[in-house]
Formats: C-alpha cells, sequence, structure tokens
C-alpha cells in the first residue's frame, strides 16, 4: 500500500499540546492526537471496491494484514499521526459545548488523482472527546452508515463515503432502546472518506471559547481547500463562505427531499460544512409518504427532525454558523441577508425539483405540487413506488388508468373510499393536463423522470435483513444490497423484488421503523 499523503488539516491547524488520552475540555486547538484502539479479532466484512480504486488500492491490497490492519485500527500507518477533532455543537436545539470526534478518528489525508481525501475510523475507541462513551460502534449500526453513504453517493447527493466495514472481534455493549435491556453486540469499524470532516459545530466551539486567532485560521483553512473558488478577501471572504455552505446546505437538503430520506439527527455537530450527509445515525427512508414522519424514537415526542422539518432545520443550523462567523465579520446586517435569502432559495430549488420528479419541465405548476402534497398524505403511500410508477402515465391516460398505475404504491389494499378517490381523481386530472403542454413525448418523459424517480433505496427493512444476517455471519444480503444501490435509478427487472412496499412486519419492528440514537 502506497499513499501520497497530504495531512492538511493537522499542519495548518493547532493542536492539543497534551497527548493524553483522557476525557477533558480542550482548549485553544482544533485537535488530539490520539491512537486507535487495538482490536481482539479483526475481520474484513466489506469493501467499496470503487473507493479502493479512487484512493489507488487494488483488491489485492485490500486482501493483505496490512490493510485490515490499518483500516481497523491495530497499526498506525507509516508516518502518519491519527487525530480526533474538537467540535461543539447545538444538539436537539440546545447548546451542547464540547463534543468533538468521540469514536471517530482521522487517520490520514490523501492525494490521488487529484482528489483530496480524509480517512477516518469510526468506533476504534476513546479519545478525549468521548465524553461517558466507549469510543466504539456496533456492527447494527456500522452495516447502515456503510450501505447507506454508498446509496446516497450514487444517488447522485452529497455525502461522505465508506471504505470498509470490518468486524472488530470484541462485543460491545448497547441499551439500543434505552429502556434498561442492555445487551451485548458485535463491535464493528468503518473507514469513511470525505475530502474533510469539518462540522458547524468545529467553528462554534472556537467562537463560544471566544478563540479568535483559531476560528479565524479554520475559517482560511476551509476557504483554501474546499472553497479555493472563494477569491475575496477580508470580511467578504466569510460572508461568501457563509453562501456557499448555504447554498450547498440546500442543494443538499432538496436532493433528501427528492429520495424521502431523514437524517433524524440534524444537530448542528452533524452538519457537515461541505454539504456533505454526514453522520448517519438513526436516518431513515420515506415509506409512506408522510412530513411529519421521523426514524428517530429520541425524538419522537418533539419531532424536531421530522422530514418536512428538514428545510428549516437547515436554515436554523445556518444562523449559528452564522453565530459562529460573526466573530470575524462583525456585522450582523449582512449575515441575515445572506440567511433571508435561505427561504426563497430553497423554495425555488424545491419547486424546480418536484417539477423534475412529475416531469413537467415548462408549465408553471406549483399548484399541482402542493395539491399532490395534500393528497398523498390522505391515504398511506409509498413515495418511491408512487412517483417511479408515476412516469408510466401517458397523455392519453385517463384518471381511472392513471389511478390504477400509481396503485401499487398505496398501503391499504382495499378499495380507496370515495373522498380519497375523488381527490386523487381531481388531482389526476389536473396532472394529465399539465402533461399534455409538455413537449418531451411519453417515453422520453418517463426516460427523464427515471432519473430523477429512484426505483431503489435503501428501505429501513432492507437494512435490518442485512443486519441480521450479519450478525448470523452472513455477508452475502451486504454485497447484494451494495450492488443493487449502485444503479439505483437503472430499471434492474432481476432485483424488482426491492421494489416493493415495507412489508408488514416491519411496520413497528425495532430498527426498521423505530430507530435510536445508539449505536
Ligand atoms: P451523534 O449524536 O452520534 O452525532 O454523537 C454526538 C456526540 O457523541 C459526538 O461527539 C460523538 O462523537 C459522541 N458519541 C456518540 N457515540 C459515541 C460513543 N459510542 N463513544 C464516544 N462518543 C460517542
Ligand atoms: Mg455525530
Amino acid at each position: 500500500m502506497n499513499f501520497k499523503i497530504d495531512n492538511t488539516f493537522t499542519r495548518d491547524l493547532p493542536a492539543d499540546k497534551s497527548l493524553e488520552n483522557s476525557r477533558r475540555q480542550v482548549i485553544n486547538a482544533c485537535f488530539s492526537y490520539v491512537t486507535p484502539k487495538k482490536t481482539s479479532k479483526p475481520e474484513l466484512v466489506h469493501i467499496s471496491e470503487e473507493l479502493l480504486k479512487e484512493i489507488g488500492l487494488t483488491k489485492k491490497d485490500a486482501s493483505t494484514s496490512k490493510f485490515l490492519n490499518v483500516f481497523t485500527g491495530n497499526e498506525v500507518f507509516e508516518n502518519t499521526h491519527p487525530y480526533a477533532m474538537c467540535y461543539g455543537g447545538h444538539q436537539f436545539g440546545n447548546w451542547a459545548g464540547q463534543l468533538g470526534d468521540g469514536r471517530a478518528i482521522n487517520l490520514f489525508e490523501i492525494e490521488h488523482n487529484n482528489k483530496h481525501w480524509a480517512l477516518q475510523l469510526k468506533g476504534a475507541g476513546e479519545t478525549p472527546y468521548s465524553r461517558t462513551a466507549d469510543g466504539l460502534a456496533v456492527l447494527r449500526s456500522s452495516v447502515r452508515e456503510h450501505l447507506c453513504s454508498e446509496a446516497m453517493h450514487h444517488l447522485g447527493i452529497p455525502t461522505t463515503r465508506s471504505l470498509s466495514l470490518s468486524l472488530t472481534g470484541d462485543d460491545v455493549l448497547r441499551d439500543v432502546m434505552y429502556n434498561g435491556n442492555a445487551a451485548y453486540e458485535k463491535g464493528a469499524v468503518v473507514c469513511r472518506m470525505a475530502p474533510s470532516f469539518i462540522r458547524f459545530g468545529n467553528f462554534e466551539i472556537l467562537a463560544a471559547r471566544q478563540n479568535h486567532d483559531t476560528l479565524k485560521s479554520l475559517t482560511d483553512y476551509t476557504i483554501k481547500h474546499f472553497y479555493p473558488e472563494i477569491t475575496s478577501e477580508g470580511k467578504q471572504k466569510y460572508l461568501d463562505f457563509l453562501i456557499e455552505v448555504r447554498n450547498r446546505t440546500i442543494e443538499m437538503i432538496v436532493h433528501w427531499q427528492r429520495v424521502g430520506f431523514v437524517h433524524g439527527v440534524m444537530n448542528t455537530d452533524n452538519m457537515s460544512v461541505l454539504g456533505l450527509t454526514i453522520d448517519y445515525g438513526p436516518y431513515g427512508w420515506l415509506e409512506g409518504y408522510d412530513s411529519e414522519w421521523t426514524p428517530n424514537t429520541t425524538d419522537a415526542q418533539h419531532k424536531r427532525y421530522k422530514f418536512g422539518n428538514q428545510p428549516y432545520i437547515g436554515m436554523w443550523n445556518l444562523y449559528k454558523l452564522a453565530n459562529a462567523l460573526y466573530d470575524l465579520i462583525e456585522e450582523t446586517d449582512p449575515l441575515q441577508t445572506i440567511l433571508n435569502e435561505y427561504e426563497n432559495l430553497y423554495s425555488t430549488k424545491y419547486n424546480q425539483m418536484m417539477k423534475n420528479k412529475l416531469g413537467l419541465y415548462t408549465a408553471n405548476n406549483t399548484n399541482l405540487i402542493a395539491e399532490l402534497e395534500q393528497t398523498i398524505q390522505l391515504t398511506e403511500t409509498d413515495y418511491t413506488i408512487f412517483f417511479r410508477n408515476l412516469g408510466t402515465i401517458t397523455k392519453k391516460d385517463s384518471t381511472e388508468i392513471a389511478i390504477s398505475k400509481i396503485k401499487n404504491a398505496f398501503y391499504e389494499t382495499t378499495e380507496l373510499t370515495s373522498n380519497i378517490k375523488e381527490a386523487w381523481t381531481l388531482w389526476f386530472q389536473k396532472y394529465i393536463e399539465a402533461l399534455n403542454s409538455e413537449k418531451l413525448n411519453d417515453k422520453e418523459r418517463q426516460l427523464k423522470m427515471n432519473t430523477t424517480n429512484p426505483k431503489y433505496v435503501l428501505r429501513n427493512y432492507m437494512a435490518q435483513l442485512a443486519i441480521d444476517e450479519a450478525n448470523n455471519g452472513n455477508y452475502d444480503l451486504i454485497d447484494q444490497l451494495y450492488l443493487l444501490l449502485k444503479k439505483p435509478y437503472d430499471e434492474q427487472p432481476e432485483n424488482e423484488k426491492w421494489f416493493t412496499k415495507r412489508p408488514e412486519w416491519a411496520k413497528h419492528k425495532i430498527g426498521c421503523s423505530m430507530l435510536s440514537c445508539s449505536s
């Protein structure tokens, strides 16, 4: 294994002077050096071959004990110094102070084919930021992170990636539903990859501690390496930075709404400053379209992070980032202007995205979108199946035929009540009328819609099936799902069995519809 190491973060930013791996407040630093924990019997479970190539490795490299050891934390790669980042964050709306990489350890950064990657282990042991927890991760949550990161990437959504998933051979105690039923689970480590793992919280902690110089260094560093298109200077540079982060955040959330992804814990420490989907915890995918839905049982009461709230939370989080950057700008008006623009920008992007989902490329149909959002919630309707099947509707279809084409998306299998049927009939009348003013013919439109409306997503129960099998030592389904989700927009007739509604058994099953932050 050979890498072109280029450790920008540790080179440009101040390190914690203490090398002691003890839990504490780390002041005046962006990171602490740590050594990953040795594992008792590491075993590779799955590798993303595509990412191997991205970093210049072959399958042969990946089969060496060196690879296994480096990417499970048993061996520190020569001339590198693993480290954990210091960040804070607002959790569920409240300032939580210092959080930091409590169980993520950055190994090194590399340059390959003009791309920059930071490689980071998740679940490789404690750090000064581990607070009261153990720094470890279980197989269940690691399978979810590994599969979903890659699935999101192939859906065309900005995300951190996952190179490898390994078992540690050690057991980890977890109380999955926080109800006093702790049990041992298999420990695992994922190696994540991203240009950088910097979060909103990295800036917030420095501002909260009035650590002006380091805040400036971190912001300059981030702009220099990850926003090279920003060429302005002085205060304008930091304003332009906020504009860019805002735009990337909007883009990411519009994608989430497009595919029905609910992040579940949009705390500011889980917001990438590069606009990447990061920290796959109690996330979930909409089955029946429901703007009120959240998979996260920890958030069941207030539903702060429910599907329909994600756009607002994106803005709320940007306010917190703007607050942190205030220190470098010292004027509220320009910051406020940038934040005020969020809603309009979001709406424009969202409407454009929904028009693409509907296959309406010319007409101005925002009413149709709002009416659909109402109608689709009258009865439980599968989001993915509905939109994929919508593409099969033709300009000549009657409303009756149109309804029969999307009927498969209804969870209730009996006939629709007359009210609901009437609502759908009304909506389809308008929809078919709108289709008739489109230039593309039916076939062309369907093909185009199919590039926006995925056929396959990582439904909550699919990940759970893969986890159940993996816990029994069988990793076939992980690989099957990984391959399936590499081409989420393709028909893949041989995989039709995954283009079905959530099975009844999964409706209230832990891990499928109910998830907690325990991981
Ligand atoms: P999360 O809600 O998973 O984003 O985590 C919030 C904070 O808790 C972050 O600082 C994590 O690093 C930390 N954390 C979560 N799980 C663990 C764990 N098992 N051990 C140590 N720190 C953890
Ligand atoms: Mg996190």
